[in-house]
């Protein structure tokens, strides 16, 4: 069995984390300078670890095993959120890499090909999922010429010019050549943390279905027009609001979750009567018939807002995903690696979050491992995993990744 270098896995965690640097987090958006010099810096650690690498025309990272035959895909992205964590996303990177070195390196695993990849924005600072959709043959070239910096509003072709990754080919993955792809996360929430638990086997990633609600009223003076005869949009949307939050749990799995987004008064000033409001709304779930039930539910809560009157209530259907099962089979050999590392310690759950396996899962067999956020803590510079949680889970991959090689 292949056998991390745990010291190796920090000190090349801990490198990374020093490329945009914040408090004790990183600020790395996609294509900025600080993630540019990343990238470079993790093709030169793939060439060190006896890979192939290669930037392509979409800033993914791609070291290939010179070994040949088929072969395993292992990582995740490197890019973050503003101001966010050290771990989201480099966590499955630089275990994707000391999982090819650990299998380069056990005298029993000559012959098995690990290629390790750093997925582009994932985080989706230009769109979703666009270095994992890119390499499944998803992402066309308008959709390239159309997305914009959700901050600044930089055209995605214009961030990649002066990244100096325009013009060079987009690698594409082949399905053949391919026995599959793992993904390493931390959780992001604190169900594992919350159980003592030190391992998440991923059995399904969660759609999400979301919604613009608009509400039509009549704007008018906030000081003259009486209660009785005032059309409030701003006052359908709350009670519509709280009527979700009423009903929803009657329906809601143990872990469908729901979130109102964003809410917009329109005139939105404080002496006018809201004529207009909107709000976005999603929920999010691994059932497929669960997803169909939570939507009924929305319909018939919206009609019966407008059977109460005074306001008109529309529902806009923005997206709906659906929920991406991972493999059977690579979810045993993760959990049967968990059970030798970590007897007793591990669980089978679905992820909340999206990740870049939920798109590889459309091309080949994925799965994914999670280990403990502390305090379930993401999104924010103060994510972080506990140093024992991190050496564990880049063990269990590793097992796992030869495990599905070699079957
Ligand atoms: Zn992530």
């Amino acid at each position: 069995m292949p056998s991390i270098d745990a010291a190796r896995v920090m000190a090349d965690l801990r490198h990374l984390a020093t490329f945009g640097a914040y408090k004790t987090g990183v600020h790395r958006p996609t294509y900025s300078p600080q993630d540019v010099a990343a990238r470079h810096w993790l093709a030169e650690r793939m060439q060190d670890a006896g890979l192939a690498p290669v930037i392509d025309g979409i800033g993914n990272v791609i070291g290939r095993s010179p070994v040949e035959g088929p072969r395993l895909l292992v990582g995740s992205h490197s890019e973050s959120q503003n101001h966010a964590g050290w771990l989201d996303g480099a966590l499955g990177v630089i275990y994707g890499l000391e999982v090819a070195r650990a299998i380069r390196e056990a005298p029993d695993a000559a012959g098995l090909a690990v290629d390790v990849v750093s997925f582009a924005d994932e985080e989706g600072h230009y769109g979703a999922l666009i270095g994992s959709r890119s390499l499944c043959g998803l992402l066309e070239e308008e959709e390239i010429d159309r997305l914009t910096n959700r901050s600044d509003g930089t055209p995605l072709r214009a961030a990649l010019e002066s990244a100096g990754f325009a013009g060079r080919p987009r690698e594409q993955l082949k399905p053949e050549r391919c026995r599959g792809f793992l993904e390493a996360h931390i959780e992001q929430g604190d169900a594992l943390e919350s159980t003592n638990l030190k391992l998440g086997i991923v059995t399904s990633i969660v759609a999400i279905w979301q919604y613009r609600i608009h509400f039509e009223g009549e704007q008018n003076h906030a000081g003259t027009t009486r209660m009785a005869t005032r059309k409030d949009a701003g006052h359908a949307l709350v009670r519509l609001a709280a009527a979700i939050d009423r009903r929803f749990p009657e329906v809601a799995g143990e872990r469908t979750v729901w979130t109102t987004g964003r809410i917009t008064l329109d005139p939105g000033a404080p002496s006018i009567i809201p004529g207009r409001a909107e709000m976005l709304f999603q929920f999010r779930d691994a059932d497929p018939d669960r997803l169909v039930l939570l939507e009924r539910t929305l319909e018939q809560l919206v009609e019966a807002a407008n059977e109460a009157g005074p306001c008109r209530c529309r529902l806009e259907v923005m997206s709906r995903s659906v929920p991406k099962v991972m493999d059977p089979r690579f979810q045993d050999a993760l959990e049967a690696a968990a059970e030798r590392h970590a007897p007793g310690a591990h669980t089978r759950m679905p992820s909340g979050a999206g990740h870049d396996a939920q798109i590889l899962a459309q091309r080949v067999p994925a799965a994914m491992l999670f280990v403990p956020s502390i305090a379930g803590i993401s999104h924010h510079w103060r994510e972080d995993t506990k140093e024992e949680d991190i050496v564990l889970g880049c063990q269990v991959m590793a097992t796992a990744a030869a495990t599905i090689l070699r079957s």
